[in-house]
């Protein structure tokens, strides 16, 4: 490396279908100052956020051309002379985003909605790369016995189920706990984390063929539907009084059968929404039921370090798909539309 150097890297330089994404040669990071980190990137993983950059859903501070992907993980090749918790040679796994640490929002624990961060893969440096700069706090150091395909997920996949059911959900033993998109990246770690929680976990699938997946991570029962099918009535049969908590990765699609099926003083909690279109409900539906409605954004450094203790300790299981070459982007996005992964689809470089 050195200055001036190319990494091969997956560029974005236009919205448009998953061909749009090429690898390239692309400049190497330069050597980290301050508190900054430089990784070798082992692995990065394929989120539905990805998708919605690349196809123009999602356009909020997206800056083209960029290198995709906000799960990184890897190897520590140097750490700026502010570095204090990463050292070389560390593995790491990132959050989300690198923010200021200094406002009151990131003192507050609420640092994804820091206003002077810089969200991996929109810009700041992308996760689908050989090499990556990310400033120190969005790292955590990842023990060796932990695969790095398996650590890039841990903040996004695993992290904001976490984040979503237990914190802003606040899943209690023996509550009911629905998990929509519950075979995708993050439904089946949801599911674990309900479980995890003390939960009766019912996953919501419109894959049949994920059901034993979904069963393997926890769920007691594994509802299937078409897409397009109003299916409250099929939740009622397998859960009479409804759920106490909706950990809802999928939006609009699912909202109005989902949300008839809240129980009283129910927790219906939005952590994904695959498409731009609304949703409309009556708001006697809440207050004649003393529900709620919450929002559920990604997960914190500090949740991420908790995060890599539980699956260290094996009380998380992460589900990788599989593992794909930079080049194969374009497929791995497919697969993802698709929703023929199980699980995580990770690229290597
Ligand atoms: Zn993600
Ligand atoms: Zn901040």
């Amino acid at each position: 490396m050195g200055m001036g150097s190319t990494m091969r890297a997956v560029v974005q330089r236009s919205i448009g279908a998953p061909e749009v994404l090429k690898v390239e040669s692309w400049p190497t990071p330069s050597q980290p100052r301050g508190d900054e980190v430089l990784i070798r990137i082992r692995a990065g993983g394929v989120c539905y956020h990805d998708l919605l950059v690349r196809d123009g859903t999602y356009r909020h501070l997206v800056e083209l051309p960029l290198v995709p992907g906000h799960e990184i993980a890897g190897d520590v090749l140097a750490v700026g002379e502010g570095a204090t918790r990463i050292k070389v040679r560390d593995q790491v796994a990132s959050t989300n985003r690198e923010t200021c640490g200094q406002c009151d929002l990131c003192r507050t624990g609420q640092e994804g909605l820091c206003t002077n961060q810089r969200f991996f893969g929109h810009n700041g440096p992308g996760g689908y790369a050989e090499f990556a700069v990310t400033r120190e706090n969005a790292l955590s150091v990842v023990p060796r016995s932990i695969p790095p395909e398996v650590a890039c997920v841990l903040s996004c996949a695993v992290g904001t189920e976490l984040h979503g059911i237990r914190d802003i959900g606040q899943t209690k033993a023996g509550d009911t706990v629905l998990v929509t998109g519950s075979g995708g990246g993050l439904g089946v770690h949801g599911v674990q984390v309900a479980k995890l929680c003390g939960a009766f976990v019912v996953g919501l699938t419109t894959t049949a063929a994920k059901a034993s997946v979904i069963r393997s991570a926890g769920a007691d029962e594994v509802v299937v539907v078409e897409r397009g099918e109003r299916f409250d009535k099929k939740l009622r049969e397998v859960v009479p009084g409804g759920f106490d908590v909706i950990c809802d990765n999928v939006g609009q699609p699912v909202f109005d059968s989902c949300f008839r099926t809240l129980a009283i003083g129910g927790r219906y909690v939005f952590i994904g929404q695959l498409n731009d279109r609304s949703i409309s409900f009556n708001p006697a539906w809440l207050l004649l039921r003393n529900t709620r409605l919450l929002g559920s954004n990604s997960s914190t450094r500090r949740e991420l370090d908790e995060v890599v203790r539980m699956v260290d300790r094996g009380l998380i299981k992460p589900v990788i798909d599989r593992t794909m070459a930079l080049e194969d982007a374009p497929m791995a996005h497919r697969r993802v539309m698709t929703a023929e992964a199980t699980g995580r689809v990770v690229l290597t470089p």
